[in-house]
């Protein structure tokens, strides 16, 4: 932590230096993110959002968060004593740095656990793959299941293989998913991930197999949250790593016939609690109408859960932070959610939803961090005529940051979908997702992936949008 007179001294030939070092380290990484010089000052002309600038872009504000996150809690899976403990933390960060309002909204999930995760080819080639199990995965008989392996290419092959086709068989799906800067590869890659087993199921199949959905060649696998359909057979799923995934795509093009043992020790845990965490800094003349940043508390439980989404809890409470040490006081009250379950199916994007209904029409906007520690280099308005117009009107203040007007709708993040849903209007800035789906649901997303730059960039992005909304004279939706 620095002073602030320090921050504020600090000469904006220093600051516009420090940014062209930023872009200079990120261009070597991915040429994609490179700011134009044309529309990069690196100095905001509006001397209250370079007060907000000046501490962001200088301080460690969301770093220092997600690294006592990361470290002094770790991983947080939904419904665990782990994540009770990061809403402990929650609320005790949110104390320490000054806000108000402090409060948690309890709900219920269903609670689930890993356990003893392995799987080995025994035939053609005896050999160790790496594995684990998805998200609300059922067990598989406690010594394991060793079956005939059938191959699909991707998701869609597996749609095509008749009924009864994979009769006491472990269904392999493959397939690999794109790399973006959006991340818009997710998508397609993730069916095999959410409905793979259901459609394996339906054909006869004893379990199911998945590449990975994430875009490394190391040898991690990915989890993440998969579904069953009610009336179903229930069979249990694991992903293999990129490299194991390709060991077996090595054997199938050799024409062996393949067999695997495989070990899913998962447990159902029945009803457990899971809560929303928030605080706010109050406004001074709006106080009722609410600017809401969120992220989710909640992690997968393999790594910490530092870019997923102890990024976004870093980012969002840092921005109000440096807010509040600017001494700028917002018009509208800025609301910091922390939402929990959001993994295991935004189950408190949806709590949250409910139990504020009757205050919704009261949020002005509202957006989500939840997509990693990289730099952001657009912003985007959700569908609304109002809230484009509202958007666009201020967009012109984020292009110190190097930030751009991006075409489309959003919904403002995974957390915000059923407030987007209910009419709230929203905004997402958009960070540099390159490289996110290398770490994603891994072992390897841990603290050291986060660079401290690009969270200062974040940082100081979200802590302008704050304060432009609550300033704003637009109340982002169409009149009725
Ligand atoms: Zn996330």
């Amino acid at each position: 932590m620095f002073l602030v007179s320090k921050r504020i001294l600090m000469t904006t030939s220093i600051m516009a230096l420090m940014l062209a070092g930023c872009d200079a380290k990120d261009a070597g990484k991915n040429s994609e993110v490179v700011l134009k010089p044309a529309v990069t000052t690196g100095v905001s002309a509006n001397p209250e959002i370079k007060i907000l600038a000046d501490l962001a872009l200088n301080g460690s504000y969301g770093y220092d968060i997600t690294r006592s996150l990361t470290t002094e809690i770790g991983p947080r899976l939904a419904g665990t004593p782990q994540e009770a403990k990061a809403r402990r933390w929650a609320r005790n960060k949110f104390k320490e740095l000054g806000f108000t309002r402090i409060r948690t909204e309890p709900f219920p999930v269903k609670g689930w656990l890993r356990g003893l995760e392995t799987a080995h080819i025994t035939k053609p080639y005896p050999q160790r793959l790496v594995v684990t199990a998805l998200g609300g995965s059922v067990a598989t008989p406690k010594a394991g299941t060793k079956a005939p392996v059938a191959y699909f290419a991707d998701y869609e092959a597996l749609l095509a293989a008749p009924m009864g086709s994979l009769d006491g068989k472990i269904a392999y799906i493959s397939g690999r998913m794109e790399k973006h800067r959006d991340g818009a590869g997710y998508g397609p890659a993730n069916q095999k991930r959410r409905s793979g087993a259901t459609e394996a199921a339906k054909r006869g199949a004893v379990a199911v197999l998945i590449r990975s959905v994430g875009t490394d060649s190391h040898r991690f696998p990915h989890t993440g949250q998969m579904r069953y359909a009610e009336d179903v057979k229930k069979i249990p799923i694991g992903a293999l790593s990129s490299p194991d995934a390709d060991q077996l795509d090595r054997i199938f093009a050799m024409d062996k016939d393949v067999e695997i043992k495989l070990r899913l020790n998962t447990r159902d845990l029945g009803e457990k609690i899971s809560g929303n965490v928030m605080a706010e800094i109050r406004g001074t003349e709006k106080p009722d109408e609410i600017i809401l940043i969120g992220a989710h508390l909640d992690s997968w439980d393999m790594g910490t859960g530092a870019v997923d989404d102890g990024a976004g809890v870093g980012i969002v409470m840092g921005a109000a932070q440096v807010l509040m040490e600017s001494g700028l006081k917002p018009k509208r009250t800025i609301r910091v959610v922390l939402f929990g379950a959001e993994e295991v199916g935004l189950v408190g994007a949806w709590a949250y939803a409910e139990a504020h209904k009757d205050e919704l029409a009261q949020h002005v906007l509202a957006t989500e961090s939840d997509f990693g520690a990289g730099k952001i280099y657009g912003i985007q308005a959700g569908k609304m005529p109002a809230n484009k117009a509202g958007i666009a009107a201020m967009s012109a203040e984020f292009k110190y940051l190097g930030i751009l007007p991006k075409d489309g709708d959003t919904n403002g993040g995974p957390d915000i979908i059923p407030l987007d849903a209910a009419g709230v209007p929203t905004v997402r800035l958009n960070q540099d997702g390159t490289d996110y789906f290398d770490l994603h649901h891994t072992p390897d997303d841990t603290f050291d992936k986060i660079d401290p730059k690009a969270m200062q960039q974040n940082v100081a992005a979200y802590a302008t949008l704050i304060w432009l909304a609550s300033e704003s004279d637009s109340n982002f939706r169409d009149e009725k």
